[in-house]
């Protein structure tokens, strides 16, 4: 094929348009860079977009897991329950608070935890004498876990459900948006460049529960509250907050981005779709990614299954490979119990259902602005390189 890229198609980039860069130019000129007005307009755009009542954004997506796992005021001997296949920042969030983290295992197929690999998880942290109060589930490249399910048993022993949704925003659960689910106590997002819209640096929580979205915007801002009886310039610290704050620029960013969200989604949809008809006569040695039936993806990521060993090539070979030609791979993620950090403090785990699936897996080029043409591209190199 004479198709050729004329750059570098990286795993996953920002989409930002002329309209995005005047909303960025246009904030610079306003009265306030940051605390100003644009953070609530963000806001309420993402309660539009995620389904939600509430919606609190804040500095990125690390600091919107610690924010929502602060409220739940985690004391020693408590802990929560996390998919060990996640990015660091869900496992981390718990450590912030002094809680311990129990590691759950998740689907071979999907990467997503599921109800039974929960129950283990619990029956952990019973062997340990821990006191679990959340489990947070990642919905994986924008692929739902199944939060029904785990939420009958959580609730049931008064767990709070969590989503790391930093992938999911857009995608359907149930027929419903992920934000809006009435079995996630809170849903987080992430608006880092790779992800669904890019502030730069940003992140939110969903919620429908007032109390915590006012608790949570408390704790954005060093939880001080004014005090306009005692003077203008008062106010209380009753409680140990930070400086998690966005900035207006970036919720300008934000909001300009939130418009095209649809777009986004449906063309990372379609792009999947061809992913899939090309893909789909290398198996069993390449397998398209599995869809759980009661979710409809964002496909934040497309990650098929490798069978390395088959091929005859090592995944750094293969990424090497597709490097060399252009094209960017990355591999979402190393299983989180398996960090040094977290060795030291649990010793060694073995979940083989999280070391499988990261075994397999390789994040082809998904964005926007990828073309049919590029897709096409990336198969006939992948053929070439594994000589099918
Ligand atoms: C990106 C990401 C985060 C953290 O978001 P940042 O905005 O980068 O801090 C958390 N969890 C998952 C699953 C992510 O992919």
């Amino acid at each position: 094929m004479s198709y050729k890229p004329a750059t570098f198609l990286p795993y996953s980039r920002q989409n930002i348009d002329d309209d995005d860069k005047q909303a960025v130019w246009d904030a610079l000129g306003d009265d306030f860079l940051t605390t100003g007005p644009k953070v609530e307009e963000f806001e309420q755009a993402l309660c539009e977009a995620t389904g939600s009542q509430y919606a609190v954004a804040c500095g990125n997506g690390s600091l919107a897991l610690h924010l929502a796992v602060l409220t739940l005021d985690f004391q020693p001997g408590d802990a929560a329950i996390v998919p060990s296949l996640t990015f660091l920042a869900t496992a981390n969030a718990v450590r912030y608070c002094g809680a311990d983290v129990i590691f759950g295992d998740v689907d071979p197929e999907t990467g997503l935890m599921g109800v039974e690999d929960f129950e283990k998880a619990l029956n952990e942290a019973q062997k340990k004498n821990l006191k679990v109060k959340a489990v947070l589930p990642v919905h994986l490249g924008g692929q739902c876990a199944d939060v029904k399910a785990i939420h009958e048993i959580a609730d049931a022993q008064n767990i709070a459900v969590i989503a790391d949704g930093a992938h999911c925003l857009g995608a359907e659960c149930y027929g419903e948006n992920v934000g809006a689910l009435p079995y996630t106590l809170m849903t987080t997002y992430s608006f880092h460049p790779v992800k669904t819209i890019a502030t730069g640096e940003g992140g939110a929580i969903a919620t429908n529960d007032k109390k915590l979205a006012d608790k949570m915007r408390l704790l954005r801002s060093h939880a001080m509250e004014k005090r306009p009886n005692v003077g203008p310039w008062a106010y209380d610290m009753n409680d140990l907050g930070y400086n998690y704050r966005i900035s207006d620029i970036q919720c300008a960013l934000g909001l300009s981005q939130l418009k095209k969200v649809d777009d986004f989604i449906e063309r990372r949809r379609e792009l999947a779709g061809l992913y899939d008809s090309l893909l789909e006569p290398m198996a069993p040695e390449i397998l398209t990614p599995k869809r759980a039936e009661y979710s409809n993806s964002a496909w934040h990521l497309y990650a098929p299954r490798f069978d390395f060993e088959a091929l005859g090539i090592t995944r750094a070979q293969l990424m090497e490979q597709l490097k060399e030609r252009g094209i960017g791979t990355q591999v979402h993620y190393i299983p989180v119990h398996t960090q040094p950090y977290y060795k030291k403090l649990y010793g060694e785990i073995v979940l083989p259902g999280a070391e499988q699936y990261y075994s397999q897996i390789l994040s082809l080029p998904l964005y926007p602005a990828l073309s049919d043409d590029d897709v096409h591209y990336v198969v006939q190199t992948l053929k070439g390189i594994l000589g099918k």
